[in-house]
């Protein structure tokens, strides 16, 4: 009799082990294989940069790969389609921009509703742009450039990622700003684009720092003019468009991270952690300094501080994009 009991309180004390090891091993389950991270434009563009530096330093954190996938096209929305419809597992994720606010005011055909087909994460950054053209314009000023563009008009041609990109709702500003019609070519990124300006195929683009910085440093393109209504650290020889006579111009593009609807809430928490991480880790903070950029504060990097930006910003974006007749499908 005392040895079944012995035997039996035995047992019972493996199975308690069992269960609280197992109970563990879920807890920390996550992540147990590479995470995807989607960016819906091409490699080699600002949000592809903004993008691999997160993929990294939150990889360290999780103690995880993440892995970035290019999918670019329509303005995002091809890359943003495959997250909305992932599963909500914390292995799918995405870093894109304020293209995502726009996105529903330009495609009618949107196969997802940008608020509730998503969980948000928490913004990165707010990055500066920066008004660049090909070396071989004559035009040396900011003022010299606004003259010919506007005596060019439809001559003109500028670069961009697709309908609703950063690259694109900037130059629609600076069309109307200057009562201007220029001819657009889209890009799957600016990444690309880029490419293409500094080969000199096109005259010019409103690009975010991430991707114009270098480029005008090492004399490959030609920078104007900052849409920040400061200027800018890392370039401090360029006026702003404000000062140069566009009172008030001002375009960024802010960067956030989502995921599908519906994550776990340990799932969501890690990713949180890690991206609050990433925005203080000092290869990041070094890299956007570099770039003419910088960390948004910790209390923007959260999932309510980014739904509330979200939805704020669809809002802000609509009658603007109703009046410029642009359209994406
Ligand atoms: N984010 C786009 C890219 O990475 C650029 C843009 O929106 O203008 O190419």
């Amino acid at each position: 009799m005392q040895t079944r009991r012995r035997l039996l309180k035995r047992l019972q004390a493996t199975v308690l082990m069992l269960a609280c090891s197992s109970a563990a091993a879920l807890a920390q389950a996550y992540p147990s294989r590479p995470i995807s991270l989607i960016v819906p434009a091409a490699a080699g563009g600002p949000t592809d940069t903004v993008g691999r530096l997160m993929a990294d330093s939150m990889g360290r954190t999780l103690g995880q790969q993440v892995v970035v996938e290019n999918i670019g096209g329509a303005g995002g929305t091809i890359g943003m389609a495959r997250v909305a419809k992932a599963a909500p597992d914390g292995y799918t994720i995405a870093v894109w921009h304020i293209a995502h606010s726009t996105a529903p005011s330009l495609y009618d055909n949107l196969k997802y509703n940008v608020v509730d087909d998503f969980d948000t994460i928490g913004r990165i950054t707010d990055v500066p742009m920066t008004l660049v053209s090909k070396t071989s314009l004559e035009t040396k000023t900011v003022a010299e450039f606004l003259a010919w563009m506007k005596a060019k008009g439809t001559a003109v041609t500028y670069g961009h990622a697709g309908i609703g990109s950063a690259s694109h709702l900037c130059a629609l500003l600076l069309m109307s700003a200057t009562g201007t019609q220029i001819t657009p070519l889209a890009y799957r990124g600016t990444g690309p684009a880029m490419n293409d300006l500094v080969g000199g195929q096109f005259d010019m683009m409103c690009d975010q720092t991430t991707n114009t910085t270098n480029q005008i440093k090492e004399g490959k393109i030609r920078g104007y003019a900052a849409t920040t209504l400061k200027r800018l650290a890392v370039l401090p020889d360029l006026p702003t468009l404000d000062e140069s006579g566009l009172k008030g111009f001002e375009a960024s593009a802010w960067h956030a991270i989502w995921a599908p609807k519906g994550l776990p809430a340990d799932v969501k928490a890690k990713l949180v952690a890690a991206l609050q991480a990433a925005l203080k880790d000092e290869t990041v903070i070094k890299r956007f300094a570099d770039l003419g950029t910088e960390p948004v504060p910790l209390d923007k990097a959260t999932p309510e501080a980014l739904k509330a930006h979200l939805v704020a910003e669809v809002a802000k974006w609509a009658p603007v994009i109703k009046a410029s007749g642009a359209k994406g499908n």
